[in-house]
């Protein structure tokens, strides 16, 4: 069937439906919500029929429709009978009155059929597979209505105000110029992120002309599976100029950047920073001052053990606008995918992250309040100083058959998680060829592993 969609005004041209069951009743709330003037035939009609008739959204008239109904000139018509025979010959008559006819027993014998919507109003996104597959057209929907963030509503809003000032201040020439300009401004990411105010100031700059200011995007993620990534860090991914990111992005994340962004990697490896902080502080200023928008993509989460303060604490100095966007950090993301919930009322109520890393061969953690039952402790950055740390927990008490989960890769494809004792996991680390990034969790909570792993 060979279909066109067009978007029709509510109220030009009344509705007539005919039936009131559920069929009914979704189509008949379809149209109400988008202000149609509407009629309803039917002898039975459901509760929510009943009450939008009550509260006058809709005549219902209350009664079986007959073969011989007469329609309102030009009306769109519904049939939602469950009598095959009677939508037929209301199909047959409603044509010859000029009538335009949807039949939801029926789907080769329409005039119209309702798509579904992604309702963002005043933003619309309608999806039809002509009548098809039903199926399809809600699965395509759903995935749409997951990747469309409920804010655009006010997007769409702040781009309807601002149509008016557009018409009077520039040309008819540069107003597409104009509008491609300003979709691809900070302003609609910051009306996103509910700035108004900066958001008015960004619209103005790009009102009176002026080229682009830069801003940067620190964001979040997530510990490697992509499918872990927040909207708005997927939005962003995927509209940056230029991109700067760690060793720990995962190549599935790397992908979603446009291929034409810059990209530089400015990851550190143990004991090898192949960047500077100070540089990279400095490289994401640069590039925002070039009127870039510039993102920063770091593993996990960016204010976990990620150095996201201090990079954004330069901005801020420098007075370039940058947002920040979380991410799930590794702890999140490796106990959800090992099976190993950080809390549980029968064997932690407390959970500690702790980095591991080791300054100069010793470790300056407070031991003393690590060993603590009840509590999970999360160690990022722990590997190679396990057996120290290990140590250090037994001697502040911690009993030596603790268990100890070493989760390696956590979240990507070839994830392993190795389950140990406080006693034994030293000898096995030193035994055995582990891959970073690795993630120890020590506590009662990592004897639930074996019961509640899941991949
Ligand atoms: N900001 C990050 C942490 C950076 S520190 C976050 O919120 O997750 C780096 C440490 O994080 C690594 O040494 C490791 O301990 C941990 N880590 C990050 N990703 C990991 C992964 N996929 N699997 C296991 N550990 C991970």
């Amino acid at each position: 069937m060979m279909t066109l969609p067009l978007v029709l005004r509510g109220d030009v041209r009344p509705f007539i439906i005919i039936g009131g069951g559920r069929v009914a009743s979704r189509k008949v709330q379809t149209l109400v919500k988008a202000g149609a003037s509407v009629t309803v035939i039917a002898e039975q009609a459901d509760a929510v029929i009943h009450t939008l008739a009550h509260e006058q959204w809709l005549t219902l008239e209350q009664r079986r429709a007959t073969p011989e109904e007469n329609f309102p000139p030009g009306a769109l018509v519904v049939l939602a009978t469950d009598d095959a025979i009677l939508n037929e010959s209301l199909a047959h008559r409603a044509r010859a009155q000029r009538c335009l006819v949807c039949r939801t027993d029926q789907t080769d014998d329409n005039d119209f059929i309702f798509p579904a919507v992604i309702d963002r109003s005043p933003l619309l996104v309608s999806v039809s597979t002509s009548g098809t597959s039903p199926a399809l057209t809600r699965y395509v929907r759903q995935r749409l209505e997951a990747f469309l963030p409920q804010d655009y509503s006010r997007l769409a809003l702040f781009a309807e105000k601002l149509r008016s000032r557009v018409k009077a201040m520039i040309p008819a020439v540069e107003r597409a110029a104009f509008w491609r300009q300003w979709l691809s401004s900070r302003a609609p990411e910051l009306i996103l992120a509910r700035q108004p105010e900066r958001a008015d100031e960004e619209t103005e700059a790009c009102l009176e002309g002026e080229s682009r200011r830069g801003e940067v995007w620190l964001v979040g993620a997530g510990p490697g599976d992509p499918d872990l990534l927040t909207f708005r860090a997927l939005r962003l991914i995927q509209s940056a100029d230029v991109v700067y990111y760690d060793r720990l992005v995962g190549p599935g994340i790397m992908e979603l950047i446009d291929p034409a962004a810059e990209q530089y990697y400015v990851g550190k490896q143990k004991s090898n920073h192949s960047v500077p902080q100070e540089n990279i502080n400095q490289l994401l200023v640069n590039s925002a001052l070039e009127g870039k928008r510039v993102l920063r993509l770091k593993g996990g989460d960016p204010f976990i053990f990620g150095r996201g303060g201090e990079e954004i604490e330069e901005l801020a100095r420098t007075g370039i606008s940058f947002q920040v966007v979380p991410g799930i950090t590794a702890a999140s993301g490796c106990a959800a995918y090992a099976g190993i919930p950080l809390t549980h009322r029968d064997y932690a109520q407390s959970v500690r992250f702790v980095t591991g890393h080791l300054k100069n061969g010793t470790c300056d953690l407070p031991w003393d309040e690590l060993a603590h039952a009840g509590q999970t402790l999360v160690i990022y950055m722990g590997l190679s100083g396990i057996h120290h740390i290990c140590e250090q927990l037994i001697i502040s008490g911690m009993a030596a058959d603790t268990p100890v989960a070493l989760i390696e890769k956590g979240t990507l494809p070839d994830q392993k998680v190795h389950v140990k004792t406080l006693a034994t996991m030293p000898d096995y680390v030193a035994e055995t060829a582990i891959q970073a990034p690795t993630l120890t969790i020590v506590g009662g909570v990592v004897n639930l592993h074996k019961k509640l792993s899941w991949r």
